[in-house]
């Protein structure tokens, strides 16, 4: 098995409007079973998923924790708008998002765009990978899967590395329950999550400040079997109960 891994090169800054299918179209060749992984950044831009900060006020709320942080209230205010609940006020904020994601800053991003504004993280990432692979598959012919990634941090570890924020076109986990291992054992827990791989390599591939490569293809992958249950619901996720028996806010709204 090769699996191969092709930078989407020579797309330009993207701006609202832009046609970001058409312009990875025409960049690269797709054939059946490539993975399509687009930073979240760009397709927000294209979609115009932006905020500029001199039109935002800041609630207390805001002004209080960016007093904390050292972060502009403004910036704060974003953040919050984008979040359903907050696990973390400081020293960072960490909220879920509506669609499920949980990330530090709401994964609002002020990097990789004109001064004086915020990215927001588009707020259907599993919308915006049907929309993206229905779009690349009509202009190829290929039938494909797409990844939308965001760089995030991780718990327990330093470093940051590729997430999946939405998928399409295969399964997030692929599922080895019931599968044996070389010593004929049952495997009883293992779920992998592919999407969070592929995304993680792919983020590898296109850099984090001016490499100016948001869009990478895998190819050659295997396809898998599994399940879309990526995020632990509720009552599953020891570290989300932790962390809010630890540091008890107040609710957002
Ligand atoms: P995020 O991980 O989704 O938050 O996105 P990043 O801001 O880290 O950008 C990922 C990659 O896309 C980096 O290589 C950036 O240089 C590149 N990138 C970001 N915006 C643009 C753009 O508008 N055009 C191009 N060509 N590359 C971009
Ligand atoms: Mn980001
Ligand atoms: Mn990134």
């Amino acid at each position: 098995m090769t699996i191969t891994v092709h930078p989407v090169i020579g797309l330009p800054l993207i701006r609202p409007g832009d046609d970001l299918p058409g312009l990875i179209a025409a960049r690269i060749d797709l054939f059946d079973g490539d993975i399509l992984c687009i930073a979240s950044s760009v397709w927000s831009k294209a979609k115009g998923y932006l905020r500029r900060l001199d039109e935002i006020t800041p609630s207390e709320r805001a002004q209080a924790i960016a007093g904390r942080t050292g972060e502009d209230p403004r910036f704060i205010q974003a953040v919050l708008d984008e979040s359903e609940e907050l696990l973390l006020e400081y020293p960072f904020v960490l909220s879920v998002l509506p669609h499920g994601h949980i990330g530090v800053r709401a994964g609002v991003d002020q990097s990789n765009v004109d001064g004086g504004q915020v990215i927001l993280l588009p707020p259907d990432p599993m919308g915006a990978a049907g929309e993206l692979r229905a779009s690349l598959e009509a202009l190829s012919g290929a039938r494909i899967g797409v990844i939308v990634t965001d760089t995030c941090g991780r718990a327990f570890r330093r470093g940051q590395t590729g997430h999946a924020i939405g998928w399409s076109g295969l399964t997030a986990i692929r599922d080895f329950r019931g599968d044996t291992d070389l010593f004929g054992h049952t495997l009883q827990i293992t779920e992998e999550a592919v999407v969070d791989e592929c995304a993680g390599f792919a983020n590898l591939v296109m850099g984090e400040s001016n490499n100016g490569v948001p869009a990478v293809v895998i190819r050659g992958l295997p396809a898998w079997t599994g399940h879309d249950d990526l995020y632990w619901h509720e009552g599953e996720d020891l570290i989300r109960e932790a962390l809010c028996a630890r540091y008890p806010l107040e609710p957002l709204r």
